[in-house]
């Protein structure tokens, strides 16, 4: 009697870890993005096109890893700044490393979102077109190279991921630390996972970022477009001045991973940032000015607001403009290379809390 009572009692335990296991690891469905699909457990790369249009067209190049079990669909996107290089290399290297049978859930990689600009060695525009592929979302089908590119980005990648992780770096002027974007919607619940996914990147210095636009048919970047479609999304800064150093490659290969463990993806806790800091304000300060730009400060430096931290001559070595600290605060980046024109960025300072 005791042994059968045992028995029922096995079986009913055998019975329901079966069914709690199935409903955990139940296994995953096709992903299908642009014409590629992806059955789970296996791994593609191949090419979103851009269409053309006034002899203009491209590509993106992407690959899809899509795990075995069922989980969730995170994007990373890579080269929306075609000289932004660790990011780039860190997604071709994260393509080697994870393993679709060990994974819950699907990665989209893509790894080039500016293939032009990438081709062409060009800092934050498109040559086709010279705009800045982070300031024309949501995208326009009928625009130009650019505006094409975000839309294809929007339908494709944004449209079908559960969260995003916009991935830049100093571009090949500046000399930037790392850093993080948590652009704050006022959504509660997304600003809660999207803080999670900063404190997991693992970066320490991050900007609360409160001025990014609520209306999504001007949403203009990447990472805002995904929040204000409900996909919680961060931005992350690591590396500078178009180098492709192993620090700031490893950097984001460890945070892109530390997200992936807490959307429970792969095995493993999320590695916080244990003492972030967290900056409150923020100030872009522009040039007025064409000429040549001399920095007297350097990334990551802490300036008192007046400071002169760098000056512009004129083509002909005349001083037009002294650059002055808006008020006390860190350095985030600085241009490096002395090309300025006017309308373009000179440095970044950073107040925290
Ligand atoms: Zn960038």
């Amino acid at each position: 009697m005791v042994s059968k009572v045992f028995k029922g009692a096995a079986i009913g335990l055998f019975i329901f870890l079966s069914l709690s296991l199935s409903s955990l690891y139940a296994s995953n469905k096709d992903f299908f993005i642009g014409n590629i699909k992806v059955p789970p457990g296996e791994a593609k790369s191949d090419y979103l096109s851009v269409p053309e249009k006034d002899g203009i067209s491209t590509r993106i190049p992407l690959t899809v890893i899509n795990g075995s079990r069922e989980g969730r669909v995170l994007a990373l996107i890579a080269g929306v700044h075609g000289y932004e290089y660790p990011p780039i290399l860190a997604l071709y290297r994260l393509k080697k490393m994870i393993d679709p049978a060990a994974l819950s859930g699907t990665l989209v990689l893509v790894h080039i979102a500016n293939l032009p600009g990438f081709q062409k060695r060009i800092i934050y525009y498109n040559p086709y077109d010279w705009k800045n592929l982070n300031r024309v979302f949501p995208g326009d089908p009928d625009g130009t190279i650019s505006q094409r590119i975000a839309f294809v980005l929007k339908e494709e990648v944004i449209d079908r991921c559960d969260y995003l992780i916009d991935l830049h770096c100093g571009d090949g002027n500046e000399a930037l630390i790392p850093y993080c974007y948590w652009m704050v919607s006022g959504n509660e619940e997304i600003d809660r996972i999207s803080k999670e996914m900063v404190l997991a990147f693992g970066i320490k210095h991050i900007i609360i970022d409160r001025t990014r636009s609520k209306d999504i048919t001007n949403s203009k970047y990447l990472g805002n477009t995904g929040i204000l479609l409900s996909k919680p999304a961060i931005t992350t800064e690591s590396g500078y001045l178009g180098k492709t150093d192993e620090e700031s490659i490893v950097r984001n290969i460890k945070g892109i991973l530390s997200v992936m463990k807490l959307f429970k993806m792969i095995e493993g806790e999320p590695e916080f940032v244990s003492d972030p800091i967290w900056i409150e304000s923020y100030k872009v300060i522009y040039s007025k000015h064409d000429g040549l730009f001399y920095p007297l400060t350097k990334m990551g430096y802490h300036v008192v607001e007046g400071e002169t931290v760098g000056f512009i001559t004129d083509f002909l070595g005349n001083v037009k403009e002294k650059l002055k600290a808006p008020f006390s605060g860190i350095i985030l980046y600085i241009i490096n290379t002395p090309p300025i024109s006017k309308g373009e960025p000179i440095f970044e300072v950073g107040k925290a809390k």
